[in-house]
C-alpha cells in the first residue's frame, strides 16, 4: 500500500478509536445531578434520562406547574429522586438561591447542567441593548453565578460542569444577535475556566456542548419563514449532553458534523458567508 493510503487508513482508525462511545450507564446511576431549563426542551428531555439511569435529579425553570409534570414523569421512569426548585434567572438573587436549595436537597452535587435560555426571538437586531443586558443575565452571568455557587461542592465529589452551548457561539448568522452574544461569552467564560482550573489541579471537569438546530417547540417556533435548515431531535441531544459530561469531555458536538464546521469555520470566510447568507431568508 502507498504511503499516503496508509496514512489515510491509520487516520481513519484513530478518529474512529477517539469517537468511540465510551459512556458506562452505571456511572449516573445514584449521581446527584441539577439540571436548569428543564422544564421543556431539551432540558426536559435531559430530565427524562437522567430519571432512566436511576439518577437523584433537581430541576429547574420558572413554571411550577410544568415541572412538577416534569418530576412526576421522572419518577415513573425510574428516578431514585426528583424534585425541583422553581426560580427566574433574570433575577441576580435566584441563580445561587436555586443552587444551594438544590445542594440541600440532594446533599451534594455530582453534575451541574447549565442548560436555560431566556426568550430571544429570531429577527434583525432591533437596536433593544435592554434586551441585550436582560438576556446575558439569563444566558450568561446565572451560568457564572451558578458555576461560582456550586465549584465547592463540585471540588468534594469530583464533579461536573456541563455547558450547553451553540454553534451560535462560536460562528454567526442573521437574526440572533442578542442570543449569539450570550452563547459567544458562555464559551469564552467556561473554555477560559477550563484552563484555569486544569492548572490548579482542580478534579472539577467541565464539558461544553456545541449544539446546531435541534427540533424543541421554541426553536421551530422561532427559525420558521426564516430559514429551512433541518433539525436533529431532542431526545438525542440531550442523551448525547449527558454522555459527554459522564465521561468528562472538554467539548462535544451535536450532530457530530459540527465538529467539522467549526473546523472548516475560518478556512473560507467569503464562501462561508455567502453560503450562510443563503440559507436564511431575507
Ligand atoms: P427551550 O425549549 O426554550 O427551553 C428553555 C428552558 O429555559 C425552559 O425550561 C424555560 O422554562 C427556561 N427558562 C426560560 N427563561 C427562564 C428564566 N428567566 N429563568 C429560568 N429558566 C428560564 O430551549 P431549548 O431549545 O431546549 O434549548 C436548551 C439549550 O440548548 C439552550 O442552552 C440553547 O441555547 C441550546 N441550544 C438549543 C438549540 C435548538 O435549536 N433548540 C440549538 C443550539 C443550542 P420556563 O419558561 O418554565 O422558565
Amino acid at each position: 500500500m502507498k504511503m499516503r493510503a496508509k496514512l489515510a487508513v491509520l487516520a481513519v482508525v484513530v478518529t474512529a478509536f477517539l469517537w468511540r462511545d465510551t459512556f458506562d450507564p452505571e456511572s449516573v446511576r445514584g449521581a446527584r445531578v441539577l439540571v436548569t431549563g428543564a422544564s421543556t426542551g431539551i432540558g426536559e428531555q435531559m430530565a427524562y434520562h437522567y430519571a432512566r439511569l436511576g439518577a437523584q435529579l433537581v430541576i429547574t425553570a420558572r413554571r411550577e406547574s410544568a415541572l412538577q409534570k416534569v418530576v412526576e414523569r421522572c419518577m415513573e421512569l425510574g428516578a431514585q429522586k426528583a424534585l425541583y426548585v422553581s426560580g427566574d434567572m433574570s433575577n441576580p438573587a435566584d441563580p445561587e438561591r436555586v443552587l444551594t436549595q438544590a445542594v440541600d436537597l440532594l446533599g451534594g452535587l455530582d453534575y451541574l447542567v447549565l442548560n436555560h435560555i431566556g426568550n430571544s426571538p429570531y429577527g434583525m437586531w432591533d437596536g433593544d441593548t435592554d434586551y441585550v443586558r436582560t438576556l446575558m443575565q439569563i444566558n450568561f452571568i446565572s451560568y457564572t453565578q451558578m458555576t461560582k455557587a456550586a465549584l465547592p461542592t463540585l471540588e468534594q465529589s469530583n464533579g461536573a460542569v456541563v455547558v450547553v452551548s451553540s454553534l451560535l457561539g462560536k460562528m454567526t448568522t442573521p437574526f440572533a444577535a442578542t442570543y449569539a452574544s450570550t452563547k459567544f461569552a458562555v464559551n469564552g467564560f467556561f473554555g477560559t475556566l477550563q484552563h484555569e482550573l486544569a492548572m490548579q489541579g482542580s478534579n472539577v471537569s467541565i464539558t461544553i456542548c456545541t449544539l446546531g438546530l435541534i427540533d424543541t417547540q421554541t426553536a421551530m417556533d422561532k427559525i420558521r419563514g426564516y430559514t429551512d435548515i433541518t433539525p436533529y431531535p431532542a431526545s438525542e441531544a440531550a442523551l448525547h449532553i449527558i454522555k459527554a459530561g459522564a465521561t468528562r469531555q472538554k467539548e462535544s458536538h451535536y450532530p457530530w458534523f459540527h465538529w467539522f464546521t467549526c473546523f472548516f469555520r475560518d478556512w473560507f470566510p467569503y464562501i462561508r458567508d455567502i453560503c450562510i447568507q443563503k440559507s436564511f431568508n431575507y
